[in-house]
């Protein structure tokens, strides 16, 4: 069961003309007013050089297109925050500004009109110099993400000591230093912010380690009120980091935790917003906008080339669908019927032919080649009615029994064509094949 959120004191990124984006919500924000908490938003970062201005706003763009509602720049030099007066009037999406070492970076970017700011106390920690970011943000009402990373936290002081007072804390954990030493560091920080009067704060704590992530998220919930970034750091490539961070961030999301999320690839950034939005949808934390597909892993009763329709359904309808409308795609007749009964658009696969069902109803039988772009028309005509009015998405209108048990007929078109499904499951006529018919 998922959790409701944990309640944080809400921050806003963004301004009028990009949009205002709520992290977090259910306590009083910063000012005192109250609030409810906002969807869990979409982040990611760019790749490439923001100095490289032409680029980095193209890059932008695409990420936004993707779906990425706030989008993170490196600023390491001073020419990245002067490129930041001419990136973000031609952007049409809140920018954060990622400091690490010269606190200085992050007063440029403030000046430079950015939405955000990001802080790493493992190396900006001169007092004096982070007062000078907390003023210079708070005239502007710009929120800061404090982000301590397991990588670059320093420990300066007496180390052993400090290692065998703090990882007594967490004696229990396999990682009760590291958890120890980034909440002490936070801790620290935030008493910096504090006594500022500065509340306008998200938080962060990442490692690349999925089990520390859960345990210094978990810690970290129940230790302060604001919004929590989450992420997995240097996850690796998009294959494994894929599942390093789904399994960090869903073990955090079900328990309420976590008001915004990056996923971070060795890979382009717009993977990391599919999978990010991916996430969340599956785990009913936002609305779906577009398709929700499904699709058989394939097997022995294979008869068509499965995988490439797949990707080239998805592909397809990722750039033409905007409803959340559930598609099925089964290379069989053994889980075809059943999925076509639960999904809006269906097509199951016999021998080199796919049959294709809208709510139930069987609209077309085509040759293996013809699916794609059959199926394609099928998808767009059904939310042209769905955008009129005229059905309604989950809506079914045929009963289909799936045709069971088919162990004993196989499930090839050929075996259908025959008769052995209708005969062996009496059910031919309610899944309604009709072998050359459309
Ligand atoms: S739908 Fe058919 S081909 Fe796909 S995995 Fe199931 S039995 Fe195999």
């Amino acid at each position: 069961m998922i959790q409701a959120r944990r309640p944080t004191s809400p921050i806003f990124v963004g301004d009028s003309r990009v949009g205002i984006v709520q992290i977090g919500g259910g306590l009083p924000d910063a000012s005192g007013r109250p609030s409810v908490p906002a969807p869990i938003s979409v982040q990611t970062m760019t790749a490439g050089y923001t100095y490289d201005i032409d680029k980095c706003v193209g890059e932008i763009h695409k990420l936004a297109a993707a779906g990425a509602e706030i989008v993170r720049v490196a600023v390491p030099e001073k020419k990245d925050t002067e490129a930041l007066r001419e990136i973000i009037p031609q952007v049409r999406v809140p920018i954060v500004a990622d400091v690490h070492f010269h606190f200085q970076r992050a007063l440029e970017a403030v000046e430079a009109g950015v939405h955000k700011i990001r802080l790493n106390p493992g190396n900006i920690n001169d007092r004096a110099q982070v007062k000078d970011v907390i003023q210079a943000c708070k005239a502007r009402k710009i929120p800061i993400r404090v982000g301590v990373n397991e990588g670059s936290i320093i420990e300066r002081k007496d180390k052993q000591k400090r290692q065998k007072e703090l990882g007594a804390v967490f004696s229990e954990h396999k990682h009760g230093y590291m958890l120890a030493i980034m909440i002490a560091k936070l801790e620290e920080y935030l008493d910096i912010f504090y006594e500022e009067d500065f509340r306008d704060i998200a938080i962060s704590a990442k490692s690349m380690d999925a089990s520390l992530v859960i345990a210094a998220y978990s810690e970290i919930s129940q230790r302060f009120p604001h919004p929590l970034h989450l992420g997995v750091t240097h996850a690796g490539p998009k294959e494994t980091g894929c599942i390093r961070s789904v399994a960090a961030l869903s073990a955090l999301l079900t328990r309420g935790i976590g008001d915004t999320i990056r996923i971070s690839y060795a890979s382009d950034p717009v993977y990391e917003v599919e999978d990010g939005l991916e996430l969340l949808w599956s785990l009913g934390l936002r609305e779906r906008k577009g398709v929700d597909l499904i699709a058989c892993p394939t097997c022995g009763r294979i008869q068509v080339d499965l995988f490439t329709l797949v990707q080239d359904v998805r592909k397809q309808l990722a750039a033409r669908v905007t409803v959340p409308m559930k598609v099925a795609v089964m290379g069989c007749i053994v889980n075809g019927p059943g999925e076509a009964e639960g999904a809006d658009v269906a097509v199951f696969a016999g021998d080199r032919r796919g049959i294709i069902y809208v709510q139930g109803e069987r609209v077309a039988n085509v040759p293996e080649e013809q699916i794609l772009d059959t199926l394609l028309t099928h998808c767009l005509d059904f939310q042209g009615k769905v955008l009129r009015g005229e059905v309604k998405l989950g809506d079914k209108k045929v009963a289909i029994l799936p045709p069971d048990p088919l162990g004993e007929v196989g499930s090839g078109w050929e075996k259908v064509a025959k008769g052995y499904v209708a005969s062996a499951t009496g059910q031919g006529k309610a899944v309604g094949l009709t072998v050359g018919k459309t």
